[in-house]
């Protein structure tokens, strides 16, 4: 997907997503610019159906978090499994991917990018090269830039836009260590991202 058709996403939602970093922050983002859904020249969207919004719910979450849908089911399935709520259960395990967390301690402009950060070996778990995005964290688990890549350029600026977004209350971050910690898994509260995860449970029900 270009560059491009990742802001389409926004307008489509109808809300930022944040999903190419700096320029997100600036006046050149699409939405702000647009805030409309492509093709529709702001004019009034049609009503969806229960179908469309839950549809809609569930594509929403997979393009924040970057994930595909056979592996966004598979989590799922995991989720209703797991004791407690099921939508929460989801987003626990999503929010636990080494990527997401890369993005969330700053360490990478976007979770686009905190994918690439983690697969050239840039990231450690504990001390240990981890380089599988979705590698899942438990509480407690350190996540660090490894000793090679702590001068890079682009961990510098992410930094620097970590301050603006701030660090979740979950996290744990030394901007100067270049290191942080997982303190625990957040209650959907905590993850405060504008969804309805309650749509995608119902989707999946059906
Ligand atoms: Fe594009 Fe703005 Fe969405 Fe960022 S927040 S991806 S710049 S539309």
């Amino acid at each position: 997907m270009g560059l491009q058709s990742v802001c389409r996403i926004c307008r489509r939602e109808g809300m930022k997503l944040y999903l190419k970093g700096t320029r997100c922050e600036t006046e050149k983002c699409a939405f702000e610019r647009r805030g409309y859904a492509p093709g529709q020249h702001g004019q009034k969207r049609k009503k969806d159906t229960e179908y469309g919004l839950q549809l809609r719910e569930k594509q929403k979450v997979k393009r924040i978090y970057g994930v595909l849908e056979k592996q966004f089911r598979r989590y799922f399935d995991i989720a209703s499994r797991q004791k407690g709520v099921t939508g929460e259960n989801l987003l626990q395990i999503l929010e636990k991917r080494l990527d997401n967390t890369t993005y969330r301690l700053g360490f990478a402009e976007s979770r686009r990018q905190a994918r690439q950060v983690v697969r050239h070996g840039m990231i450690q778990v504990n001390g240990k090269k981890v380089d599988i995005p979705s590698y899942s964290l438990k509480a407690g688990d350190k996540v660090s830039i490894s000793e090679g890549f702590k001068a890079n350029v682009g961990v510098k600026r992410s930094l620097e836009m970590l301050q603006k977004r701030g660090v979740p209350e979950w996290l744990e971050v030394d901007t100067t260590a270049l290191a942080g910690t997982f303190k625990k898994v957040p209650s959907k509260e905590e993850i405060a991202l504008p969804v309805q995860e309650q749509l995608i449970v119902e989707l999946y029900s059906k």
